[in-house]
């Protein structure tokens, strides 16, 4: 599982489509976790647009590096680091790919990105909302404090967050989102 930048593109099967009368199916499922806008654009545009483009070619595969790298990296993530780290880690990456510290999500779909319980995420959320880190009310969390919030999070925040600040050219954290 990984989040997306919002300069991100998505299907990832396309490149590793070697044969452009390849059967392209997408072996993930994509969820759009905020609302917002988009474009679309074809496999084969797109790959042509980079055949075409050194620099976008180059943006596009330190993208897919990074991404492979917050998969592997949320797996082990996953496996053993603790709830609450982890719902820290992830507040702080949903918060720096929408460029705000407002982030609209339940608590079931807290849990589902987390793998725990909704109760769990309610305990850890009112933790964190008893020592002003954030606020949380019906479905609407507010980070208060993101320097106390990187503090709870694992390490996994800054290893992410610093591979993907090198990854898009001329992103800057507070311009990313999901
Ligand atoms: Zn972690």
């Amino acid at each position: 599982m990984a989040t997306l930048l919002r300069q991100a593109r998505l299907d990832m099967t396309a490149p590793w489509a070697c044969n452009a009368a390849a059967a392209r199916v997408s072996l993930t499922r994509a969820i759009v976790q905020i609302a917002g806008s988009f474009s679309v654009i074809s496999a084969p545009r797109f790959e042509l647009a980079t055949k075409h483009s050194a620099a976008l070619g180059g943006a596009n595969f330190s993208y897919i590096e990074t991404l492979w790298t917050e998969a592997q990296q949320n797996a082990a993530c996953n496996a053993i680091h603790d709830g609450s780290s982890r719902l820290c880690r992830w507040l702080l990456q949903c918060a720096d790919r929408i460029g705000s510290e407002h982030l609209l999500v339940t608590q079931e779909f807290l849990a589902e990105m987390l793998g725990v319980r909704r109760t769990t995420v309610t305990l850890l959320a009112q933790e964190l909302q008893k020592r002003g880190i954030l606020r949380y009310s019906r479905g609407r969390i507010t980070i208060l404090d993101r320097a106390a919030l990187e503090a709870c999070a694992c390490e996994c925040y800054n290893v992410v967050r610093n591979i993907s600040l090198g990854a898009v050219p001329g992103v800057s954290r507070q311009s990313q989102i999901i």
